[in-house]
């Protein structure tokens, strides 16, 4: 990449943008827009100034800088970056499939089969992360969006705004990401890359059983059994889940972040191999 085009001035006079908004976050929205000249479709994040901080746009900046280090199938690209004195303009690929999470939500739990094709990419997308030194921090279903409608679609990894480069002989500090994901390590401030595979650990176990495995009433209850680490697999809903998926989600969500499964281990695990192999019918 390297070309990503940087620009002072309304987008607006480049892009039509289309309502409703696609979603929202923090400090704006994300549209669906269409390049005047080429008549493509493409996801514009509007990042309002007026509410934001100087560490919030030095956020900003770091999350754009990340997103031209990456070009990765399983990565949404980035196009162009604009500003105007009121926003921030985010020009990424579009996502027209949706979020991982109304999916989770719609089909309750995925068959092994899927959980894996998805899996796979997520873990795909963070081992080309982790190689380069870049730790995402907010892996959950609401950041991990399909390129379309279809059962098969691509996955891609969104929202770089937690994202960090990081250097491997130092850990991490800051306290960031969502509570039923969180790492426990994260909670208490000294962490490495490897919170990122808890994340995505948490999200397999949502994905084959369809309920969090850290729960509680509100954030502070959800963080503190977080902090215990404790999870259980619940008969009704296990009881026809392979051992090697519950092999597979015990080494990712592993308290202790040195025995816990690296991205690329965790993706040549036999059960993501023998899952992704099979076709659906055949389970
Ligand atoms: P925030 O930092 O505010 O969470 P995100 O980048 O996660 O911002 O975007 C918020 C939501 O907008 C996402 O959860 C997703 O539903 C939608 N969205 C973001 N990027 C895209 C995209 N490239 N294509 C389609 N939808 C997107
Ligand atoms: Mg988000």
């Amino acid at each position: 990449q390297g070309f990503v085009t940087e620009k002072k001035g309304k987008i607006t006079a480049d892009y039509n943008l289309i309502q409703p908004c696609l979603g929202k976050g923090a400090f704006g929205e994300v549209y669906r827009g269409i390049q005047k000249v080429t008549n493509q479709v493409r996801a514009i994040k509007l990042i309002r100034k007026k509410l934001m901080t100087e560490e919030d746009c030095q956020m900003l900046t770091r999350e754009v800088d990340i997103l031209k280090q990456l070009d990765h199938l399983n990565i949404i690209s980035i196009y162009e970056f604009y500003q105007d004195s009121e926003y921030f303009y985010i020009v990424t690929e579009l996502c027209q499939g949706g979020e991982l999470f109304d999916r989770i939500v719609q089909e309750k739990n995925f068959s092994e089969k899927k959980a894996a094709d998805v899996m796979k990419q997520v873990l795909s997308a963070v081992t080309y992360c982790h190689e380069k030194n870049i730790v995402h921090r907010d892996l959950k279903p609401e950041n991990i969006l399909y390129e379309t409608n279809n059962t098969d679609s691509l996955i891609k990894i969104a929202d770089f705004g937690t994202s960090q480069k990081f250097n491997p002989d130092k850990k991490m500090d800051q306290r960031v990401g969502t509570p039923y994901y969180i790492a426990p390590e994260v909670l208490d401030r000294k962490y490495n890359e490897k919170c990122d595979i808890w994340s995505c650990g948490v999200i397999l176990y949502i994905m084959l059983c369809g309920a969090p495995p850290f729960n509680g009433d509100d954030d502070y209850q959800i963080m503190e059994s977080v902090r215990k680490g404790v999870f259980k697999f619940k008969e009704q809903e296990w009881k026809k889940i392979s051992n090697e998926a519950k092999d597979l989600v015990m080494k990712m969500i592993e308290k202790d972040t040195k025995k816990r499964i690296s991205a690329k281990d965790a993706m040549n695990h036999p059960w993501i191999q023998t899952y992704c192999q099979k076709k659906e019918e055949d389970l």
